[in-house]
Order: C-alpha cells, then structure tokens, then sequence
C-alpha cells in the first residue's frame, strides 16, 4: 500500500487543471462540474436523516481549501427540514427517537471534525 498522499485531480474554471491533496474523509469529485477554485469543497458522505421512508437532512463535512472566507474551510454542513409534518402521539415519539438518534450521529461527526481540526479528546 502507498504511503504517499492521496491526491486528486480536478478541473475549475479559473485556474484550468489544478491537482491538490484528498482527504482520506473524502467522497470524492467523480462527475463534479468544474466551478471557480475558491469554491472547490471536499466533501464526506452525507449522514442523511430519514423519517418514515422520506430523507428530511443530511449533514457532512466540507472543507475549502482555496476558500476565502476561513469559517469555510473545515466545517460541518448540515440541512435539516421538518415542516408541515401532522403526526399522532405515537408518531410523534417516533420522530423525537429519529431526532434522537440522528443527534448521535451528529455528535460523531462532531467528533470527527474536532480531531481533523486537530482537537483532543
Ligand atoms: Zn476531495
């Protein structure tokens, strides 16, 4: 096995062909339009949340590195959307076990963007 540093080649509209270091959390860039090179993100796979079969969030890591504003350079992401949702006791506390479920997951991620930032535990 390698040790050398995983790298990944891309394409921006900006500065043509760029090749950077990937990641080992990285999804990838497979089919990713070329966008401008401040915008470039890795991503982790997305931790979706699902509530009776319909995916309502998802949250993951991304980091910039060529990103301008330095809140986005390693950060989690996350969407969460619940609205409109009509439920009877016993649904109810189905979706406060999903919530509450999902929020471990969320502490994981946690967990893991602390250590890539270089955290302790
Ligand atoms: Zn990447």
């Amino acid at each position: 096995m390698s040790t050398e540093p995983r790298t990944v080649t891309v394409p921006t509209l900006d500065h043509g062909e760029i090749t950077i270091p990937e990641p080992a959390w990285c999804a990838g860039h497979e089919g990713q339009p070329a966008g401008c090179r401040s915008d470039f993100l890795h991503r982790s796979p997305a931790r979706a949340f699902a509530f009776r079969g319909k995916q309502l969030g998802a949250a993951g890591l991304v980091q910039g590195p060529f990103a301008e504003h330095a809140s986005r350079l390693t950060e989690a992401h996350l969407t969460l959307i619940i609205e409109g949702v009509t439920l009877n006791p016993v649904g109810l506390y189905d979706l406060a076990g999903a919530l509450d479920r999902y929020t471990d997951r969320l502490r994981d991620l946690a967990d893991e963007l602390h250590a890539l930032l270089g955290g302790g535990r």
